[in-house]
């Protein structure tokens, strides 16, 4: 009789991936060098392997090591490039100049379209999938990385972005039929993915991480049936353990399980429903799970008590567990320790990629530490607006309905039909960016940079009033951008030295971190749009970032829910709505471009997150009154299931894109009960094109037919900011002349 019990293993440590970028953004450095032709294809290469050495460094604290996640641009055209998929118009003489003529287009071609991955700030590229695709198998960069890692002795496992998200993620290229769907390519593409597994096995792989992150939004039976389908097919001749990582698998779970794949990395973090479903499961123990407790998308640090006890639940379902980051590491900064000017108690609570892994570790360790989170400390605690909140009830909504402030509103503001405007921003020259980084540097005093932005805000706005536009902005020429603008001002929030985060290719971007209760200390915008106010007879817009906005860009305290903190920092914009409107401002802009962005992948959990989102919006504006215009912009037209959110934002005026969609998305709006007013942007200022006038006017006909001429705001589809005067003039005039055209028709 055997009498010995089992002892389990110790659990492997290990994460989903990592960030890619280099610490001190090294990599992007090299790009954009080798991008302007300084730095030639092997200069680029070895910087590329200078940063995957040092992905490697930091993850050899780890049992097992994940390979092939860095990127010299994107993981998902990493994927489209593994497998052949290229679209003929991006295909050079070099890989490299393939690669990059898909990331970034050149004379003869547009790039792949980029767009939001998950409800993360992360962009990829569209891979664009027609019947006519061949798929190839090019196991090269997996297979490199691979080695690279076990050369230096490490226990890697090869990551792949799956078949079946792969697909999901695809849109059908421009020559496929109506009613394709890429995933109709599955099972072609999964024998090539057989072939990617098959070169890596024969490299020396074990276990195969496959991402499948789609899995983690709502699925229908027929794509659950197909993955199960493609499942079944690749676990035939390799160990597969599939990853999500932004949230949990729900009913993919069994599907997978019962493919017989050899393992799940959970996210225990957003997904934690998954455990519960596991627990109800008859599940085999030879199944190998990681346990994903380690955030990868926040920066705080893990509870390591509550991370082992997850593991143990886990370790009762199973006797193979490993302990993992609950998504790629991707989404945070490499290292916490250029954090020297953090505010009292922030960095001892905070963890950035390297500091993950040694939780990983700690987590994995039977021995390790068990630490659990301290508790928020009582000086983030700001009783006064936490009572303020508590008093606020009805006090979030206007008082009266929109046609009665939209008379008000007309009284007070006198303006023709198809008032024209635009969204805020006009272009940062090099001359404005000069001057902020002399001031930022201290080469240049404070006042002189002050002085500096107001000639550029009397410029802006001279320029307006030659144009003809009828209400104006002051160009926000003094913001670096427009969340971290407000960030430095309110408390609660802190910014890094070096928190970079890789929001597409070469592009980074540095979060704020909002740790504490948020209140406002002092006006933030008020002297910029009075003094421009002076300037002119026209009116002024104010112009302000956001809650849900401010939250989408930062890093957010996640010891109360979201809903908490947006209406902190709500009320902190509450309180600078309140001043512009006492200094005189009539029309107030409040700019939610990330609306959409923070919708979850559930449709479970919509309801509420647009519950709370419009809420937010709604205590920053509905203070004013009747006759105080509120604006909002909205950077997008295809709003899905944030359609509904719009109308409930209750904003006077919401401009959006509508000129790539011709106006499509009126109808939407229309059908989603918004009644307010609208600015479709009848100029794309995404493109360097100049906008024929007769385009625009055609395009505000269209918005008057749709809306009736009281209704239609026109005005560009975005800010100005990125865009050069050039075009910014002839395309404004162009602007001014069309609504004057509609307007004498009708
Ligand atoms: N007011 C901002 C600007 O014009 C809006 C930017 C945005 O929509 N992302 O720059
Ligand atoms: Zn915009």
């Amino acid at each position: 009789m055997n009498t010995t019990t089992s002892v389990p293993a110790k659990p492997q440590a290990t994460a989903l991936g990592y960030p890619r970028i280099g610490p001190n953004r090294e990599l992007k450095r090299a790009l954009e060098a080798h991008w302007s032709g300084r730095l030639d294809a092997a200069g680029l290469e070895a910087a590329a392997a200078a940063v995957r050495s040092g992905m490697l460094d930091d993850l050899s604290v780890l049992d097992t090591v994940p390979t092939g996640t860095f990127s010299y641009y994107d993981h998902v055209l990493d994927t489209i490039c593994a497998v052949d998929a290229l679209p003929p118009r991006h295909r050079r003489d070099s890989e490299l100049a393939s690669y990059f003529a898909a990331a970034r287009g050149d004379d003869a071609a547009v790039p792949l379209e980029m767009t939001k991955w998950f409800d993360t700030n992360y962009h990829y590229l569209v891979p664009e999938i027609g019947p006519e695709t061949v798929f190839t198998a090019k196991p090269a960069k997996a297979v490199a990385e691979f080695i690279e890692a076990k050369e230096r002795g490490l226990d890697a496992r090869p990551v792949l972005l799956g078949p079946v998200s792969f697909l999901l993620l695809a849109k059908p290229s421009g020559d496929a039929p109506e009613g394709f769907a890429p995933l109709d390519r599955l099972e072609e593409l999964v024998e090539v993915y057989v072939e990617l597994l098959g070169a890596l096995r024969d490299a020396g792989a074990g276990v195969i991480q496959l991402d499948e992150p789609a899995l983690c939004a709502d699925r229908t039976e027929a794509e659950l049936a197909a993955t199960a389908a493609a499942y079944r097919r690749l676990v035939a001749d390799a160990a597969i353990v599939v990853a999500g990582g932004y949230g949990p698998f729900g009913e993919a779970l069994p599907v997978l399980l019962e493919a017989g794949v050899e393992g799940i990395a959970l996210d225990l973090v957003r997904g934690r429903s998954d455990l519960d479903a596991l627990e109800a499961l008859d599940v085999s123990r030879e199944t190998f799970f990681l346990a994903g407790v380690v955030d990868g998308r926040n920066i705080w640090r893990a509870d390591l008590a509550k991370g082992a006890a997850d593991l143990a639940r886990l370790q009762a379902i199973s006797d193979r567990v490993g302990v993992s980051s609950s998504s790629s590491l991707l989404h945070v900064p490499v290292d916490l320790s250029a954090e020297t000017e953090l505010p009292e108690g922030l960095f001892e609570r905070l963890a950035f990629a390297r500091q993950k892994l040694a939780e990983i570790t700690a987590i994995a360790d039977p021995a390790g530490s068990r630490e659990t989170r301290p508790s928020t400390p009582a000086a983030w605690r700001d009783d006064a607006v936490r009572e303020r909140l508590a008093a606020l009830g009805s006090d979030a909504d206007r008082r009266l309905p929109y046609a009665e402030r939209q008379a008000a509103q007309a009284e007070r503001v006198p303006l023709p039909p198809l008032p024209t405007t635009t969204i805020g921003s006009f272009p940062q020259t090099a001359e404005l960016r000069n001057a902020r980084a002399a001031h930022r540097r201290g080469l240049m005093i404070d006042a002189d940079y002050k002085a500096r932005m107001k000639a550029e805000v009397a410029a802006v706005i001279a320029e307006q009033e030659k144009l003809g536009l009828d209400v104006l902005v002051h160009g926000e020429p003094e913001r670096n951008d427009m969340v971290q603008y407000f960030a430095e001002q309110l408390t609660g929030f802190a910014t890094t030295a070096a928190g970079w985060v890789q929001s597409y290719g070469s592009r980074c971007v540095r979060p704020p971190v909002l740790f504490a209760d948020v209140a406002r200390q002092a006006p933030m915008t008020v002297e910029w749009t009075s003094y421009a106010q002076s300037l002119t007879e026209k009116p002024v817009k104010g112009m302000l970032t956001g809650p849900v906005t401010i939250l989408a860009w930062s890093f957010v305290r996640d010891d109360q829910p979201l809903a908490d903190t947006a209406d902190q920092v709500a009320l902190a914009l509450r309180d600078e709505v309140a001043d512009l409107e006492a200094a005189g401002t009539a029309i107030i802009q409040v700019d939610e471009p990330a609306l959409r962005e923070l919708l979850p992948v559930r449709a479970a959990s919509r309801a509420a997150y647009r519950d709370w989102a419009t809420r937010s919006f709604r205590i920053a504006t509905a203070g004013v009154r009747p006759e105080t215009s509120i604006h909002t912009h909205l950077c997008y037209s295809e709003f899905g299931e944030v359609i509904d959110a719009i109308a409930a934002l209750d904003a006077d005026v919401t401009s959006i894109e509508a000129s790539r969609s011709k106006m499509e998305v009126l109808a939407d709006l229309d059908r989603a009960n918004y009644r307010s007013a609208v600015g479709p942007g009848v100029w794309d200022i995404h493109s360097p094109r100049v906008p024929a006038a007769e385009d625009m006017a055609e395009a505000l006909r269209l918005a008057v037919a749709a809306l009736g001429p009281e209704r239609v705001w026109a005005n560009p589809d975005c800010g100005l900011k990125t865009r050069r005067y050039e075009e910014v003039r002839p395309s404004l005039e162009g602007l001014v002349a069309a609504a004057r055209t509609v307007r004498e028709q009708l």
